[in-house]
């Protein structure tokens, strides 16, 4: 899939649209969920530009584990006694914005979403 530099989360990278940030870092965004789906929902993208997890190669093993550890850093800020990560990859799958982003959901009891 070729990665539409349009998408909202490149222009909130580019600071082109705000954002209510949580966390930065050098590879990693993370900020508030503009339509929340749990009393904490923090959406986590990379810099890098890349459009669904499945357009992930070797070379960003160090990117895919930051994003994870970013989540486990703000969950531990928001001192969240449990929560999900969630990754959408396809339409299909529920993925409407195309640049690679893990939720962080919390702050209530999740029930099982899977399948
Ligand atoms: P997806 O459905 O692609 O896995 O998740 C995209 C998420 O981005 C949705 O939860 C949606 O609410 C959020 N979102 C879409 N547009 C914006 C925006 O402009 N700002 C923020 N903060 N979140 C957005």
């Amino acid at each position: 899939m070729d990665y539409d530099a349009q998408n909202v989360f490149a222009k909130i990278l580019r600071g082109e649209i705000p954002c209510a940030k949580v966390y930065e870092d050098e590879a990693v965004l993370a900020f508030n969920d503009i339509a929340p789906q749990a009393p904490t929902h923090i959406v986590i993208i990379p810099k890098k530009a890349r459009p669904c997890v499945a357009a992930c190669d070797a070379s960003d093993t160090e990117m895919l584990g930051r994003l994870q550890l970013a989540a486990v850093k703000i969950a531990a800020e928001k001192k969240l006694s449990a929560y999900r990560l969630v990754v959408n990859c396809g339409a299909d799958a529920g993925q409407t914005v195309f640049h690679l982003h893990l939720h962080l959901l919390g702050g209530r009891p999740l029930t099982n979403v899977l399948g």
